[in-house]
């Protein structure tokens, strides 16, 4: 039985010689499940290691390292693992005495004429140095020659508690050798050589153990074009089936019909409504599925643009649904398409999970995701509309949720609707199957936001100002981070109320007398009670909402001009500029005002802050944000839809990215499945690696 079993990419974690089942759920947490995900961890940077000591310098005692080639070597012991390995380590200067005890399968991996360098406790053996089982590595040609010109370039991993890098450090060096073989560069040769790109098995050793600092750059620069490539091609791949082979039904809107859908508006379209209208209109007249993002600030609009989509289906005599990503908007929709719909014959549903009877041939469906569920029984749907999807996850799943398993019929048109827009390199990535829409104008008679960021000790002046705006008329927010409040507060921490303490506290200290009345929000609230409360307040019967965050999406009350939310700095960016979005809906001129009382303790709350109080922009914002925290915290969590790169990141290699789009657009022009014989391997791990999160399944 050989001690060294075979490997290769698939490998799993925890089947590698000495991964013990603690390492490998260190390892899992880094998510590195088999070899191929291992060789995929590249070093996060590089240490420039000082030089070994020669071996006449080597201490008895303490540890040290020395470099040196390998004189002679063996085996001393049976085919078991009982025995030692033992090597004589020289250099021009001495000879080192090295044994390493039940390591049979070392006489896989050290041999005679190696370049070693070691580390280990020296101990003095008749004036000659020892050590006893010695950290080491072999190295390759290229590390020999950096090590003699004495800059050795050690691989910093990212890495977890309880996990050195040198550990993983180790286990990359053991293992990329014995699976460099298996290495082949899916990528077609002429695009390798047109770039000028080292091969795939020696940009990998480049990444783990660079010759010098060029060799990691290059190797970098490889490894994610690999990635961004596969991404792409990915992508272009599934725009391709979509228009290939899926097909909708072609709803024709003539000069007429828009008059018609567009008299039912209560106001007149602005010029980026109508241009939008006219992108849709245009995709809804054609066979094929529109798939389309529509990205427009809080407030800019996009209601009765998803209600004209919704029109055409309905002039074309199907049916067209819209899905809210909560009960309390899934509900507000419903009433004020209710309202611009009066008088005409069409039926309106609304669908959420606690609608009792859920009927599915009604010509408008409003909901949540409840309808995703019911879809199948939708039988002339020709129109869905996903609104204020800033949870790029759900909109992921939802759209190809409905796209799966209907090959033979017909699927619905797709509008996909959000007020944080994507930063155009993501766009670029995961969304790349989506043709964007752009609404750029706002309403006529908006005056901008008023933000102010102050601290907890100005709370007090804060409410006694919001109590003159609210005597004056006005209605106001107060938004607190959570309904319960966990413990009670101490001297350092600004106080955290519950909900109803907020309630209390307000009515009690601020609004006592003049009828002033304040109600409280939440999600724990049935949906009844909610409705009814929303609608007291749009009628101005309570003055001041204490929410949480439940009022952060579509929630539209025009005469709400002031919003303050505690503890701002608990909020995420994209959070606080949809929370703001509230206010500032009023047509007159009274400014709205935004305050966020905050105490940051984090480097990252001060830049949220800062970011908020600096821009009204949700452009802007929706960069920064993603600027602040990165890929893999904007898109949360690996389930809901992050692209998962491991090597190519963003926005910095932003050009790559673009390379590499480009590259795969020509690609799938030219073969559109990758059928050809010679992208089997490409496909195969196009698939592997990026047809879940694409939902690539489904083109099969
Ligand atoms: P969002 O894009 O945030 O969903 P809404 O569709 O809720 O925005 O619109 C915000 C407000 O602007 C609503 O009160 C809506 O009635 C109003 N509105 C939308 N379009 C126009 C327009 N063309 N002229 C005047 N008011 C408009
Ligand atoms: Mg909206």
């Amino acid at each position: 039985m050989p001690d060294a079993p075979a490997i290769n990419l698939h490998t799993l974690i925890g089947e590698l010689p000495r991964i013990t089942g603690r390492r490998a759920k260190l390892l899992h947490r880094l998510e590195i499940e088999s070899v191929s995900d291992l060789l995929r961890h590249i070093p996060a940077r590089y240490e420039f290691e000082e030089a070994e000591s020669t071996i006449d310098k080597l201490l008895p005692g303490v540890i040290g390292s020395a470099r040196g080639e390998v004189a002679a070597c063996r085996w001393v012991g049976g085919y078991g693992k009982k025995g030692r390995f033992e090597a004589t380590l020289v250099d021009d200067t001495g000879r080192l005495h090295l044994t390493w005890f039940n390591a049979r399968y070392l006489i896989d991996r050290i041999h005679a004429g190696d370049t070693l360098r070691v580390q280990g406790k020296v101990k003095m053996f008749l004036n000659n140095p020892q050590m006893a089982n010695p950290r080491f590595e072999v190295l390759s040609e290229e590390q020999e020659e950096a090590a003699e010109r004495g800059q050795y370039l050690r691989p910093i991993y990212p890495t977890t508690e309880g996990l050195p890098s040198r550990f993983i450090e180790q286990l990359i060096a053991d293992v990329l050798p014995r699976v460099a073989g298996e290495l082949v560069d899916p990528l077609p040769a002429k695009l390798v050589k047109h770039h000028e790109m080292p091969a795939l098995a020696e940009a990998f050793r480049m990444a783990h153990r660079p010759g010098d600092e060029d060799e990691a750059a290059a190797a970098r620069r490889r490894l994610a074009y690999n990635e961004f490539l596969l991404l792409q091609l990915g992508i272009a791949m599934k725009r391709a089936f979509v228009h290939r082979k899926l097909h909708a039904p072609a709803l024709k809107i003539n000069e007429a019909i828009d008059q018609h859908i567009v008299d039912r508006f209560p106001f007149k379209l602005t010029a980026g409504q109508r241009q939008v209208i006219n992108e849709i209109a245009a995709d809804l007249g054609r066979d094929r599925p529109m798939n389309r993002l529509l990205q427009g600030d809080v407030g800019s609009g996009k209601t009765v643009i998803a209600l004209y989509a919704m029109l055409a289906a309905v002039a074309s005599r199907k049916q067209a649904a819209l899905m809210a990503p909560t009960q309390l908007l899934a509900e507000q929709h419903y009433l004020s398409i209710g309202r611009m719909l009066e008088g005409s014959r069409l039926s309106i549903e609304l669908m959420t999970s606690s609608s009792s009877e859920r009927r599915h041939d009604a010509d408008l469906i409003v909901g949540t995701q409840a309808i995703l569920s019911e879809i199948e029984a939708m039988k002339n749907l020709a129109v869905i509309v996903i609104d204020e999807q800033h949870r790029f996850g759900v909109m992921q799943r939802a759209a190809f949720r409905s796209f799966r398993g209907q090959e033979k019929g017909l699927v619905p048109h797709h509008l996909v609707m959000t007020a944080t827009p994507i930063p155009r390199t993501l766009g670029l990535t995961i969304f790349g199957d989506l043709d964007v829409s752009t609404l750029r104008d706002m309403p006529p008679g908006r005056t901008p936001i008023i933000n102010r960021v102050v601290g907890p000790e100005k709370a007090d002046e804060v409410y006694r100002y919001l109590r003159q705006r609210v005597e004056r008329g006005e209605q106001a927010y107060v938004v607190v981070p959570a309904i319960d409040a966990p413990g009670s507060a101490s001297e350092s921490a600004p106080v955290l109320r519950s909900v109803a303490e907020h309630v209390k506290l307000l009515q009690n200290k601020y609004f006592r007398g003049q009828g002033l009345r304040v109600a409280a929000m939440h999600g724990r609230l049935k949906a009844e009670t909610r409705e009814k409360i929303m609608a007291r307040f749009r009628a101005g019967e309570f003055h001041v909402l204490v929410s949480t965050t439940v009022i952060e999406v579509g929630v539209d009350v025009p005469n709400a001009t002031l919003m303050v939310i505690e503890h701002a700095e608990r909020f995420g960016l994209a959070q606080l500029h949809q929370l703001r979005g509230r206010v500032g809906r009023n047509a007159d001129n009274r400014r709205s005002l935004c305050v966020f009382i905050a105490s940051p303790t984090t480097e990252s709350a001060e830049q949220r802050l800062k970011a908020i109080a600096s821009t009204g922009d949700g452009f802007k914002i929706a960069e920064q944000d993603f600027e602040i925290r990165g890929m893999g915290e904007f898109f949360g969590t690996r389930q809901a839809g992050t692209p998962p790169l491991r090597i190519g990141k963003l926005p910095e290699q932003m050009d790559l990215l673009l390379l590499a789009r480009r590259d795969a657009q020509q690609l799938i022009e030219a073969d559109p499945a990758l059928n050809d014989n010679s992208h089997q391997l490409l496909r195969k791990v196009l698939m592997h690696q990026f047809g879940q999160a694409l939902g690539l399944i489904d083109v099969g």
